[in-house]
């Protein structure tokens, strides 16, 4: 028996190994997998230029066995082995020495995916064994060896007799600690789960000796034992199926399998390219919101498979915020198995599959939209609201990604209707696109701001939700078209002529009007004879970037308290209460300033805001029924 130290840089891997405060030590079973699997394939690929050899698919497995009372966990292949000097070379020495240097390079924290840092998955095994033997025959190599390790003081090299060609891993596994049960490793469940989670997809069976308690045949009620064989992986992954082959049931069963959601997605996407970037990837838009997704807690991200291993769980690199709700995977022969978080950021490849992914999504999108409206409404319900974020993030370098897709409700559809629609229904003279802004529809159905729009037979479209107003002044316009409140105080549909009547209207009752703005001091920028209202006797208007809804909006935040919009007080002069008016500053200036502030007030009532001095107020409206 030949005793060897391990090179000064495998120690000291060794040691950061053991003592990791790694959180997944589980994944030590998902390395030695993928190491018996690529095992197999090298032996698959000699054959297919080897003609003394043939590859018989059944006679290729992978095998994991647990025996509890003995502490010993064993995972033995069928593959190609490994001579003495593969077993020296191979786990005695790390292969890339610049393993070590990359982590002080990029100064990496403790507690960090070591393994997919150092690219070196067999040293997990001592994260869960103090002991790890390695029984191994080459193929074509008439002896076998045991190569044995009990962690950084060295290994131990002898010659062994096995059978067969393969290797088998033999784990002894730790005793169990206070923070850590190590048990776990041996029991069954654990180790299916395991499997399942990380290698249900390795092309070669994965097999274990499941324990059942049947009914003993040709008995009524004794039980017994009984052990058998059982394959623990599904082997071809469903992305890798013919699309031609797959039912909608196989994609909405995949969905639920994953626990991506409880819902039914409104659509899947199953994306196999072959171009540039080699990858696989089926996504899906789902219906229903999870209970998280507008908060902190929710993370976004796909699922990142190498070749059929899973090596991330939530690769958030692949979606674009805007797009966070889209749930799914992604598998890519072109991506290292050993890649870490801080390498994938700076993957071509990556980001190469993130832009492609990002712009399949968009299209599929708009042809849901197109295709499928009910669906695309129920998306949209759930979802909207994250597409009109993506827009005002980013000072709206996005929104030629998103703007086709927002919906809005329609004064005239009574419906949801897209941008494009309203564009295409517009009349010649209407200049703009008209949005009004409230708390629900019922509430910007009665606004007075809409009745002059209305009147003209133009739509609007209603605003219902915060982040609506913030978003549309970020688009600024939609193909061309700019977008204009009925409340900003130029409406943008005057007629020449109007103008003219206008402005000898306001010259006419200009010292009314001053008066009246003199009452009520900085609380309005103006007091002017309104152009839009029909029934109504008063509203507010409003100039400049700041919309009373925004102010709404914004005083509801911390630190938005000062915020105040421009709003100007419209007098319906041809109201009855306007002749009130006139006869007031004729006759009693103390009643002139009492109508004032009631309409100020009801102006501040009708746009949702609060009358900041509600028991004067009520006193106000006594007074008058005296
Ligand atoms: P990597 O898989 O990234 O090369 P590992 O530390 O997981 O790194 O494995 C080191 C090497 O040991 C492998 O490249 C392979 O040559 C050899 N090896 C490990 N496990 C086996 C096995 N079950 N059968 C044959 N060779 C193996
Ligand atoms: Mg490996």
């Amino acid at each position: 028996m030949e005793t060897k130290e391990f090179k000064a840089e495998s120690k000291r891997l060794l040691d950061l190994m053991i003592n990791s405060i790694y959180t997944h030590k589980e994944i030590f079973l998902r390395e030695l997998i993928s190491n018996a699997s690529d095992a197999i394939d090298k032996i698959y690929y000699k054959a297919l230029t080897d003609e003394s050899l043939t590859f018989d698919r059944d006679s290729y497995f992978i095998k994991i066995s647990a025996d509890k009372d003995n502490r010993v966990l064993k995972i033995t292949d069928t593959g190609i082995g490994m001579t003495k000097e593969e077993l020296e070379n191979n786990l005695g020495v790390i292969a890339k020495s610049g393993s070590l240097a990359f982590k002080k390079e990029n100064d990496l924290k403790d507690g960090y995916d070591i393994i997919g840092q150092f690219g070196v998955g067999f040293y997990a095994a001592f994260m869960v064994a103090d002991r790890v033997t390695v029984i191994s025959k080459a193929l074509g190599s008439p002896e076998a060896y045991k190569w044995e390790s009990s962690g950084a003081e060295g290994y131990t090299i002898e010659p062994y007799e096995k059978e067969t060609v393969g290797t088998e891993i033999i784990l002894k596994i730790k005793e169990n600690t206070e923070d850590e049960k190590y048990d776990e490793y041996l029991e069954e469940y654990r180790l299916k789960g395991i499997i399942k989670k990380y290698s249900d997809f390795i092309r070669y069976p994965i097999k274990m000796d499941i324990k059942e308690n049947r009914l003993k045949e040709g008995t009524e009620d004794e039980y017994e034992d009984i052990i058998e064989e059982k394959t623990i992986n599904s082997m071809v992954p469903i992305w890798r199926k013919n699309k031609s082959e797959l039912t909608s049931e196989d994609y909405e069963k995949f969905y639920s399998e994953k626990h991506y959601g409880y819902d039914k997605p409104v659509k899947h996407i199953h994306i196999i390219a072959d171009g540039a970037v080699r990858y696989n990837s089926i996504l899906f838009i789902p219906e229903a919101i999870p209970f998280d997704y507008y908060s902190k807690e929710y993370e976004k991200g796909l699922e990142l498979y190498s070749n059929g291993i899973l090596i991330m769980n939530k690769c958030a690199d692949l979606l674009p915020d805007y797009f966070s709700f889209v749930k799914g995977m992604v598998d890519s022969e072109d991506l290292s198995l050993n890649i870490s978080r801080e390498m994938l950021q700076h993957d071509r490849q990556l980001k190469l599959i993130a832009k492609n992914i990002k712009n399949k999504i968009k299209s599929e999108l708009l042809d849901l939209m197109k295709k499928d409206r009910e669906k695309y409404e129920k998306f949209y319900k759930s979802f909207g609201r994250q597409l009109k974020f993506g827009i005002y993030n980013d000072f709206g370098s996005n929104k030629d990604m998103l703007q086709d897709l927002l919906m809005f409700y329609s004064s005239t559809e009574k419906k949801l209707v897209t941008l494009d629609e309203y564009i295409s229904r517009m009349p010649e003279e209407q200049k703009y696109i008209y949005y009004a802004v409230g708390d629900s529809v019922e509430r910007i159905e009665k606004l007075p701001q809409t009745e002059l729009v209305a009147e003209k037979g133009y739509e609007i479209l209603y605003f219902t939700e915060d982040i609506d107003e913030f978003a549309i002044k970020i688009l600024m316009s939609y193909k061309e078209k700019e977008f204009k409140s009925v409340s900003s105080s130029d409406l943008g549909i005057d007629t020449p002529e109007d103008k003219k009547e206008d402005e000898a209207e306001e010259k006419e009752n200009k010292e009314l009007f001053d008066y009246m703005k003199n009452v009520l001091k900085d609380k309005v920028k103006d007091v002017r004879a309104s152009k839009r209202l029909k029934q109504h006797p008063v509203c507010f208007s409003n100039d400049g970037e700041l919309s009373i809804e925004m102010e709404k909006i914004l005083r509801a935040m911390p630190n938005g308290q000062d915020i105040k919009a421009d709003k100007i007080l419209e007098i319906n002069v041809n109201h009855d209460v306007f002749d009130s008016l006139k006869n007031a500053y004729e006759s009693d200036k103390e009643k002139l300033d009492l109508y004032t502030n009631l309409l100020y007030n009801q102006a501040m009532l009708i746009e949702g805001l609060q009358v900041s001095d509600p028991v004067e107020f009520t006193n106000d409206i006594c007074r008058i029924m005296k």
